[in-house]
C-alpha cells in the first residue's frame, strides 16, 4: 500500500544560504495521528509546505497519493491537492460575512461538487465537529474554538487523504485548545488521517506519532509506547 504522503531526502535552501530543512524524510501511513514538533525556527512551516504541495523543495522528493508532485503539473498538482489534502491554520482563515455553512462549503468549491450537495455536505461536515446548531452563524457570531471547529468542518468536507493542521491549538486558550485536540483524536478514531505542526511539548505529548525537528533535520520519530 502507497503511504498517504511520503517526503524523501527533502531539503530546502532558501535564499541567503539558509537551510530551513536538511535531507528530511517521512512517511504518513493512512489512519495515523502524528505531531511534528520543534521549537520557533527548526523548520515547522517549511516542511509542512512541501507536505502541502505548496512548495516544492529545492532537492528530494514529495508523493501524495503515490505521484512525484514535482513531475504534475501546476493544475494536476493542484487538483491533487484539493482531494487528497485538507488544511486547517492557527489564524482559522474563515471569510467574514459567509455564514459556517457557506464557509464549510468553500472547502468543496474546486472539487466538482455539484452546488445542491455542497450544503448538505457542509451541515453534515459541521455536525461531525459538533456544530449542527451553528450553522447560519457568521463568524464573528462564534468563538474562536467554534470558528477552528468550522475551519475543521472545511479541511473535512472534502473526506481528504491527509488533514495538515498547522498550530491549530495556537491561537485558543488552554480550554478551548483542549477540546479542538480531543476533537482531532476524536477524527481520528471515525477514520481520518491528521498531521499536527506544533512547538508545544504538551500538546505532542497527547499525540500518538511525534516527529521532532531541529534546525531543520528530524531527528527522532517517536511512537506512544516507545521510551521517550
Ligand atoms: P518554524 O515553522 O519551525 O518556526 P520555519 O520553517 O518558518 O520554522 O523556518 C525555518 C528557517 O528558515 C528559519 O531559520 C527561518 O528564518 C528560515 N526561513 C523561513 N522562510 C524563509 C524565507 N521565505 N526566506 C528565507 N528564510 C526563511
Amino acid at each position: 500500500m502507497n503511504p498517504v504522503l511520503a517526503v524523501r531526502g527533502a531539503s530546502m535552501a532558501y535564499p541567503g544560504g539558509v537551510l530551513a530543512l536538511d535531507r528530511v524524510s517521512l512517511t504518513i501511513e493512512e489512519g495515523e495521528l502524528l505531531g511534528i514538533v520543534g521549537p520557533s525556527g527548526s523548520g515547522k512551516s517549511t516542511l509542512l509546505n512541501i507536505m502541502g504541495t505548496l512548495d516544492r523543495p529545492t532537492s528530494g522528493v514529495v508523493e501524495i497519493a503515490g505521484q512525484d508532485a514535482a513531475l504534475l503539473s501546476d493544475r494536476r498538482l493542484s487538483a491533487l491537492r484539493g482531494r487528497w489534502l485538507g488544511f486547517v491554520f492557527q489564524q482559522f482563515h474563515l471569510t467574514e460575512g459567509l455564514s459556517a455553512a457557506e464557509n464549510v462549503a468553500t472547502g468543496l468549491l474546486y472539487a466538482g461538487v455539484p452546488r445542491r450537495n455542497r450544503r448538505r455536505l457542509a451541515l453534515e461536515a459541521l455536525a461531525r465537529v459538533g456544530l449542527a446548531r451553528r450553522t447560519a452563524h457568521l463568524p464573528h457570531q462564534l468563538s474562536g474554538g467554534e470558528k477552528q471547529r468550522v475551519a475543521i468542518a472545511r479541511a473535512l468536507v472534502n473526506d481528504p487523504a491527509l488533514v495538515l493542521a498547522d498550530e491549530p491549538t495556537g491561537a485558543l486558550d488552554t480550554a478551548n485548545g483542549s477540546a479542538v485536540l480531543d476533537l482531532l483524536g476524536r477524527l481520528n478514531e471515525e477514520g481520518t488521517t491528521i498531521a499536527v505542526i506544533t512547538h508545544d511539548l504538551g500538546i505532542a505529548a497527547r499525540l500518538p506519532r511525534r516527529l521532532q525537528i531541529l534546525d531543520g533535520r528530524l531527528v527522532a520519530d517517536i511512537r506512544q509506547g516507545e521510551p521517550v
